[in-house]
């Protein structure tokens, strides 16, 4: 029988796509992924939710996440209206440029999966190189904007990779000019959590064109996959047509409640991980020939001589960060991690800039 040429079936936009892969490296420190370094532990209340959960899974979970949406309204103070819960914020993503298309805008260098899911989606991608510091160039993107009439923009603040917050006079420039020029601005607050400058949730009460999206995976619940954006009713009744019914989990809804409800914790790690982030970027600075960049984020990137000898080196050492080769040229990024692992890991970084 002849074999299929199964690429001559895809779609030209997928056969050029890789797929999101993570090179298996075993190491006991694992600061490649931004996650928190503190398993959240199962208060006798999380335990009940799970036991709950565990005894109906012949059941389909709520498909609108009523409860947990309930919860977000009350801590975001917001409606339930305008929230849609999604299978992480990567979901959401995917049901954004689906709902609304391109050309999808974003700057550079960005968390990569706005130009992953949008060529996935056969979507023009319009990317605009961010400024020597890594903010947005304002005269660039308007002018892009401009150009292409992006019906999506994804300004994902704090920037993954880069760690610090753009500023907030520029992405207001952004939302004013597309409030008349009709784009939706989508503001990615993964890492807010981790910064002092306040969240922009307040905006969408404001401005019909803005979303907030945020996540629990950086705060400690990456495995729960629970992402969810906040809009206007208008723009979350349109994405949740393109929502799969049960997109997420029943233990993911019903742990995520429950662990809400001890936020003391999750605030105390966050504490904990903003003065790691502190000491690492004070020792890093000391360092010969290893550059860091302030970081409003759980991660810090950094620019170093022999960015694959580091990298090498500490995965030597059974250290795991993230070599940017492609993305920031010349930067590895390192994820905060617990006290003990940032003293490993800046004690062989010191070892190998020697
Ligand atoms: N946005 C940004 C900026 C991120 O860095 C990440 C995770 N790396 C995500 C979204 C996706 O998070 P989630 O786990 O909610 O899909």
């Amino acid at each position: 029988m002849g074999r299929l040429d199964i690429k001559r079936l895809v779609k030209d936009n997928v056969r050029s796509l890789h797929p999101y892969e993570v090179k298996a490296y075993p190491c006991d420190i694992k600061l490649d992924a931004n996650e928190s370094p503190y398993p959240l532990t199962l208060s006798p209340r999380v335990r009940s939710e799970f036991n709950r959960v565990l005894r109906v899974l012949n059941r389909y979970p709520d498909p609108e996440a009523r409860r947990l949406r309930g919860a977000l309204s009350r801590t975001l103070k917001v409606r339930i209206d305008n929230i849609l819960h999604g299978n992480g914020s990567d979901e959401l993503i995917y049901y954004l440029i689906t709902t609304f298309g391109g050309p999808v805008m974003y700057p550079v260098p960005t968390f990569s999966m706005y130009g992953v899911i949008a060529q996935a989606l056969g979507e023009e991608r319009i990317e605009v190189p961010l400024d020597r510091d890594f903010d947005i160039d304002v005269d660039r993107i308007l002018t892009a904007i401009r150009r292409h009439r992006p019906k999506l923009i994804f300004l994902s603040s704090p920037n993954n990779p880069t760690g610090n917050c753009f500023s907030q006079e520029r992405i207001l420039e952004i939302i004013e000019y597309t409030s008349h020029h009709p784009s939706l601005v989508v503001i990615d607050e993964a890492y807010q959590p981790f910064s002092k400058k306040g969240s922009l949730v307040h905006f969408i009460r404001n401005y019909g064109n803005v979303l907030i999206m945020r996540t629990l995976s950086k705060i400690g619940l990456a495995a729960l996959r629970v992402g969810f954006i906040i809009a206007q009713e208008d723009i979350i009744r349109e994405v949740n047509k393109v929502r799969l019914p049960f997109n997420l989990n029943s233990i993911s809804q019903a742990v995520a409640l429950a662990i809400m409800k001890d936020s003391e914790t999750v605030r105390s790690n966050i504490n904990m991980i903003t003065s790691e982030r502190r000491r690492l970027f004070l020792e890093m600075q000391q360092i010969d020939g290893i550059h860091p960049y302030p970081s409003d984020a759980n991660f810090i990137l950094f620019r170093a001589e022999r960015v694959d000898a580091i990298f090498n080196g500490l995965i030597k050492k059974g250290i795991l960060i993230r070599n940017m080769k492609g993305a920031v040229d010349g930067c590895l990024r390192v994820t905060v991690g617990t006290p003990r692992e940032n003293t490993i890991f800046l004690n062989t970084l010191k070892e190998l800039s020697g």
